[in-house]
């Protein structure tokens, strides 16, 4: 791995940071994971990457994705998968045993299978980003030319790029949200309009750390964050 920053950030930043220096496609995955303690596979690979390549650890991924989980309800990957129920299933049966032999409450059972539910629904897929199962390739993070032209979302998909994928109204809304001026809500909606989303993005960057004009040419959500950091710091 060519990660020089591993270990910079603490899980307890991630929050405070998603709001002043994440490009919006990873801000919006972010706030929808906390708002529904799930992601599916796209928003995962493209959010998780992301978050290794500002400087995550694996520890620190796999505690970040296990905490969201424990607090969400069952998975929707996987109760649409016969061998997710199945697995599901006998996790919980595993859990009534543990239950039986060692004591402990509902709450305490339910805490039991959710962990082994992750263990088997996401720490595989967090190991996997790491380089650490399957082909052990040390992925890299997506660039904004990968977002914008591959696995657009589909509906209930939080992933892909906003400028590119989001309704321009829904955009507009979001960016009024977001305190964006109205003149730079007209702006980038205009460089959208022209297919210029790289550049709209980075019209979003200026306008929201109150640059002139942005000293870089964006082509990649972890630059987005480099770039932002040096401006705030
Ligand atoms: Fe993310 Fe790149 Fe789209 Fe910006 S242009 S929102 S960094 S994918």
């Amino acid at each position: 791995s060519n990660q020089k920053n591993v270990g910079k950030i603490s899980l307890e930043q991630i929050d405070s940071l998603s709001g002043k220096s994440f490009p919006l496609c990873m801000r919006q995955i972010h706030q929808s994971l906390r708002e529904n303690h799930h992601l599916r596979h796209g928003g995962r690979m493209q959010y998780g990457l992301f978050l290794k390549g500002i400087g995550l650890s694996l520890e620190q991924a796999l505690q970040f994705w296990r905490s969201e989980f424990i607090k969400g309800k069952v998975d929707a990957d996987k109760s649409g998968s016969a061998l997710g129920g199945v697995l599901h299933e006998a996790g919980s049966l595993v859990c009534d045993w543990h239950r039986e032999k060692m004591g402990g409450s509902d709450a305490e059972r339910e805490a039991c299978r959710r962990k082994g539910d992750f263990d088997k629904a996401y720490a595989y897929s967090v190991r996997h980003m790491f380089g650490k199962e399957g082909k052990r390739t040390d992925y890299t993070p997506y660039s904004c030319m990968k977002v914008i032209l591959s696995n657009a979302p589909s509906q209930g998909d939080h992933h892909g790029c906003p400028f590119r994928h989001s309704n321009p109204e829904l955009l507009k809304q979001k960016l009024q949200v977001y305190k964006v001026s109205p003149s730079g809500i007209i702006q980038i909606l205009e460089l959208i309009k022209g297919m210029h989303y790289q550049l709209a993005c980075q019209k979003y960057f200026e306008l929201t750390h109150n640059v002139e004009e942005a000293s870089f040419s964006l082509n990649h959500p972890n630059q987005y964050f480099i770039e932002s950091q040096k401006v705030l710091a």
